[in-house]
């Protein structure tokens, strides 16, 4: 198993872990991009949403229900965005698919 985000979930390598239930983990980004930058990971292995099965979009639902949910506790009262990068033009650099999590500031309203 070569996937760094699975070598997290399972607790093989270091992550700083938010939050995690039986579908999905919260980290804190190792390189972020805003004041706060998590991502939300499923815990099953799928490369990104080309390549997602109704029943793991279904998953991934309840996921980001779940992030609305958590949003104030992890300091995102005043709101935050999501990003999920796919593929080459995309420039996804890790094939498990991840939610970008952004905020703890404002951010700009271009998104590229
Ligand atoms: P993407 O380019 O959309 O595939 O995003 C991958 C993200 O994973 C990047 O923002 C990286 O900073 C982040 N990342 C890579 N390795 C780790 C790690 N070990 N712990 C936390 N974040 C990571
Ligand atoms: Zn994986």
């Amino acid at each position: 198993m070569s996937c760094i985000f699975c070598k997290i979930i399972e607790g093989s390598i270091p992550g700083e872990k938010l939050y995690e239930d039986e579908s999905m983990i919260i980290i804190k980004d190792i390189s972020p991009q805003a004041t706060l930058h998590y991502l939300l990971i499923p815990k099953e292995h799928y490369p990104n949403i080309k390549e997602m099965s109704a029943l793991q979009a279904a998953t991934l639902g309840d996921c980001i229900k779940k992030l609305g949910e958590l949003a104030e506790g992890l300091g995102l009262k005043e709101g935050f965005r999501i990003v999920s990068n796919c593929g080459k033009h995309g420039c996804q650099s890790v094939e498990h698919l991840h939610i970008h999590i952004l905020g703890g500031e404002q951010l700009s309203p271009k998104m590229s």
